[in-house]
């Protein structure tokens, strides 16, 4: 495989590729090397005033609504087709762009080709009801398309997380205009290719990148939009609701998490160990539902604490396409906050058990395994999302404090058991405050099941069945005859 790309990419806008149209551009650098590796048009707010007139003709075209449900679901499986044929292309990208490792990359390919093809075959299955009035009456739901949406993806899945929403608009009806991470935007580009060669319909998926504050803002606060679909931070999703308030747009909230699994005395240590070590460092931490904070019982602590860093030691750091299998953090000022927010750690007294700095013989932005004990719950790094490879463990007593520390966060986006006692997995479940629950693999689920967050961690669903109601409103008809 080579390990070059492309060295400029254009937006995609109504079917064809366009430069930004202040003619400037934004470099893309590769964290794990920080150097530049291509250039992609600058999307402004004038591209955003483009694609959102082209995503709005094509919904009053009503070239989507009026093709057969299964028929906008066939276009998904050509996208996924075209997808396949990119692969390798892709991966690359999300190595050089993203920081993600070669079969990182490879996987995200995999699952977004498993989103489309999810969502293509529910394009024909999202039924209305009839309600009975009497003899008088037909009364029934449809379920309509809000018109243009708007689509805000952060940098670190790029691929899935943008295609699983596009995906779910298209086989409702609405057109997109998704607006693509400026730290790595190359692989929905590649998303955008595969449309193109589907032959999605011109302006039915816009996809444009640019910076949040230009691109972004232009974007959710644009006159003709009627939906928004966000995935990032919370001070970002607060920004993108107020935009929305002052139109009354309905939108999926996906924001961060600072997710917390609680591992009971009669757990499988060796299975809990491997699965907490992914959970926290896959992607190097850069996961919204990283399992980030390890909540355990006093009993285990320890010889859970000692598997967990033998496992954490055998990882190599550096460059995806080395063949490393832990990346970069995205850029040199997430690494500084990450390193900011463990020296935070030490200075509140709690014991660095490995890690807590960037890896210094490194060129890119490697942030060492990290992992935290004597972690009491009102320290910053208990509370805080690093989204970086830094583990946080607390000890507890009894299940009660176990779920008081769990639940004790501004988050609820994902949190996990580890027990033996099913009885106790569904006991804690049903109380912890999360929009899923883990029971003895981080990330059990998968593109079937719901995922979105509760309190700050956002509001909505995607994946699964659920994602779809997301992406539709319901109008009643009642008839006299
Ligand atoms: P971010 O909020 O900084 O950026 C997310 C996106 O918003 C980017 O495309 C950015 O350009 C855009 N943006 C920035 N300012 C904007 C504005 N004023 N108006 C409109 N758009 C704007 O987040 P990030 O650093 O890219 O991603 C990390 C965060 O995303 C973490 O908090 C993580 O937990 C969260 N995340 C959540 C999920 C989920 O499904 N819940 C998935 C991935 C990431």
């Amino acid at each position: 495989m080579t390990e070059t790309v492309r060295p400029y990419w254009q937006n995609y806008i109504d079917g064809a590729w366009a430069d930004g149209g202040d003619g400037t551009r934004i470099t893309v650098t590769d964290p794990a090397l920080d150097e530049p590796i291509a250039e992609v048009a600058r999307g402004t707010a004038a591209d955003i005033d483009r694609a959102v007139a082209a995503a709005r003709r094509c919904f009053d075209s009503r070239a989507l609504r009026d093709l057969r449900p299964h028929r906008r679901g066939d276009l998904m499986l050509e996208v996924s087709r075209h997808l396949g044929d990119l692969a390798d292309e892709i991966a690359l990208v999300e190595c050089r762009d993203n920081g993600k490792t070669l079969a990182a990359g490879r996987a995200e390919v995999a699952l977004t080709r498993r989103y489309l093809q999810y969502y293509a075959g529910l394009a024909d299955k999202l039924e209305g009801r009839q309600i009975p009035l009497g003899a008088d009456y037909l009364d029934y739901t449809l379920h309509e398309p809000y018109g243009v949406s708007a689509q805000i993806v952060p940098w670190n899945g790029p691929l899935p997380v943008g295609a699983r929403s596009v995906a779910c608009a298209i086989v409702t009806g609405n057109t997109v205009v998704l607006k693509s991470p400026e730290d790595s935007p190359l692989s929905l580009f590649l998303l955008a290719e595969a449309c193109h060669r589907a032959g999605v319909p011109a302006g039915a998926v816009n996809i444009v990148c640019g910076y949040g504050y230009e691109a972004g803002a232009a974007l959710v606060s644009h006159p003709d939009i009627d939906h928004i679909v966000f995935t990032g931070s919370v001070e970002t999703g607060k920004s993108v609701l107020r935009a929305a308030a002052e139109r009354v747009i309905p939108c999926v909230m996906e924001l961060g998490g600072k997710s917390g699994a609680i591992v009971y005395p009669d757990a499988d240590l060796e299975r809990t160990a491997a699965s907490a070590t992914r959970g926290i460092f896959h992607h190097s931490g850069q996961i919204c539902s990283a399992g980030s904070r390890l909540i355990v019982h006093r009993s285990v602590h320890d010889e859970l604490v000692g598997r967990i860093k033998a496992l954490a030691e055998q990882r190599s750091v550096g460059p995806g396409v080395e063949g490393c299998d832990m990346g970069p953090l995205i850029n040199a000022r997430q690494l500084d906050r990450v390193e900011a927010l463990c020296r935070a750690g030490i200075e509140e007294g709690a014991t660095l058990v490995m890690g807590g700095a960037r890896v210094a013989q490194r060129r890119g932005h490697f942030m060492a395994p990290t992992i935290f004990t004597g972690v009491r719950p009102d320290m910053r790094i208990a509370q805080k999302e690093f989204f970086g490879p830094v583990l946080v463990v607390l000890p507890f007593d009894t299940p009660e404090e176990a779920l008081s520390i769990a639940n004790g966060t501004d988050y609820g986006l994902a949190a996990g058991v580890y027990t033996r006692d099913l009885r106790l997995a569904h006991w804690t479940a049903e109380r912890l405050v999360a929009g899923q629950v883990y029971v003895n693999e981080w990330w059990a689920g998968g593109v079937e099941t719901p995922f979105g967050g509760m309190k700050r961690s956002g509001y909505g669903r995607e994946k699964g069945q659920e994602a779809l109601l997301g992406y539709v409103q319901t109008k009643n008809v009642g008839i006299r005859f």
